[in-house]
């Protein structure tokens, strides 16, 4: 069942947690590995696959994120596959086709392989947004799979847009060239940006599979002091509880 919702901004935001589990044996490491210099326990990393739904007063929906896909998805040689989303969304009362907007955090296999399914979109009628630093670094699977499938909708921004009423998207690049993050209100929902609460404590320290961690250390560290200073609160990817407050 789907975490318990939040409304902020007359926006209810619902966590749907698409899968819990390790990483498998591919890419698997200590914690003190995955985040150097940190004081991480000894310990495996169970992580939380989240995607989130934002829903308004007037229903129109907004999806954050589409999970880490079916059985033969490209996330498959390494999460938890298959996702659970559909049910997730099902149980918060929403069908696919009533998903109006999808958000892409960034390309990442555990974050956009559900966006396709059997080669089609899987939100047939929404516009899928992503950052244009990240449509052009895309390739390999993720470009052939989920990229060229939804060719046809998608929505190419860059930098801040607002992309449905009352919810907006800002660069965050780091983690990936074109990683974004999507606000509304005063809640973040944060994709990449931040892995694992380690880096709440410490956003200096630095994650293995960042693609820039200099950069991903810099962006993360600038907002999370802005946010701190609003006291906004986080809807994380990765986090056991999918709510942080700031
Ligand atoms: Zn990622
Ligand atoms: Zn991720």
């Amino acid at each position: 069942m789907p975490h318990k919702p939040r409304t902020v901004a007359g926006v209810e935001v619902t966590p749907l947690c698409d899968a819990v589990g390790p990483m498998g044996d591919s890419i698997r490491r200590p914690l003190a590995e995955l985040f150097p210099g940190s004081n991480a326990p000894d310990e495996a990393w169970i992580l939380h696959f989240h995607c989130y739904l934002l829903r308004d007063a007037r229903g129109r929906t907004t999806l954050v994120d589409t999970g880490i896909g079916a059985a033969d998805s490209p996330a498959a040689s390494w999460a938890p596959v298959p996702g659970t989303l559909a049910g997730e969304l099902a149980a918060a009362g929403v069908t696919p086709a009533e998903v109006d907007t999808v958000v892409l955090t960034h390309l990442h296999s555990d974050h956009a392989s559900g966006a396709v399914a059997d080669g089609r979109p899987a939100f047939a009628n929404a516009r899928y947004v992503l950052q244009r630093d990240e449509l052009d670094a895309a390739g390999g699977p993720m470009l052939d799979r989920v990229i060229t499938p939804l060719k046809d909708h998608l929505h190419v921004v860059e930098g801040q847009s607002e992309v449905a009423p009352g919810v907006r998207v800002h660069l965050a690049p780091g983690h990936t060239p074109g990683h974004q993050i999507v606000r509304v209100g005063e809640l973040a929902v944060t994709g990449d940006l931040v892995l694992h609460p380690v880096q709440l404590a410490d956003p200096a320290v630095r994650y293995l599979y960042d693609d820039d961690q200099v950069h991903a250390a810099r962006t993360r560290g600038e907002l999370l002091d802005a946010l701190r200073a609003e006291h906004a609160v986080l809807a994380t990817a990765h986090f056991a509880d999918p709510f942080v407050e700031l």
